[in-house]
């Protein structure tokens, strides 16, 4: 885990985001989904991992329904700051556009509450290329799964997010 590939994209001097990491508070592990209307619009879905946020962007945003599965890119780990970040990153500069906290909450596993268990599983889970959490937020709770699209492509960065059938699902009226 390293937030070089952050800082390389990014010019401090010029961005309002945040550059490092404070000292962590929270007993829970975090998530955050953060509405980002930079040249295309999307949502940052972003969840606590020792020391940083593991983060994917999915252009059309979480939804409810199982039977959707939601395309989110994986991108560069960001600093745990970040999921507090609300602003406008100006023009010129990587992802210029406006920041808005989406959604903000903890995470569990099916298996744990437990936070250096649900690390280890996160662990596992990135390797393998797919991840089981419960999402206890404001706007999101229940089970989702984050699932590698092309497991022997290790260079491809493509994952789906997708709502599993539970309290917290709706299915869409299909006509
Ligand atoms: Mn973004």
């Amino acid at each position: 885990m390293t937030l070089k590939k952050y800082k390389v994209k990014r010019d401090f001097k010029q961005t309002p985001e945040p550059l490092s990491s404070l000292k962590k508070e929270a007993k829970n592990l975090n998530f955050c989904i953060q509405k980002h209307a930079a040249r295309n619009l999307h949502y940052d879905f972003r969840l606590e991992f020792r020391g940083i946020l593991l983060s994917w962007a999915v252009p059309k945003g979480p939804s409810l329904d199982p039977n959707d599965k939601r395309l989110a890119i994986h991108v560069e780990d960001h600093p745990l700051d970040y999921q507090y970040f609300e602003g406008v990153i100006p023009k010129g500069n990587y992802g210029a556009g406006t920041v808005e906290i989406w959604d903000h909450g903890y995470y569990t596993t099916p298996n744990s509450d437990k936070e250096q268990e649900i690390e280890k599983e996160i662990s596992i889970g990135m390797k393998k290329g797919h991840l089981a959490i419960i999402l206890h937020g404001e706007k999101l709770n229940g089970e989702f799964i984050l699932q590698k699209l092309k497991k022997n492509e290790p260079d491809d960065h493509s994952w789906l997010l997708i709502k599993k059938g539970d309290d917290n699902s709706q299915k869409k009226m299909s006509i």
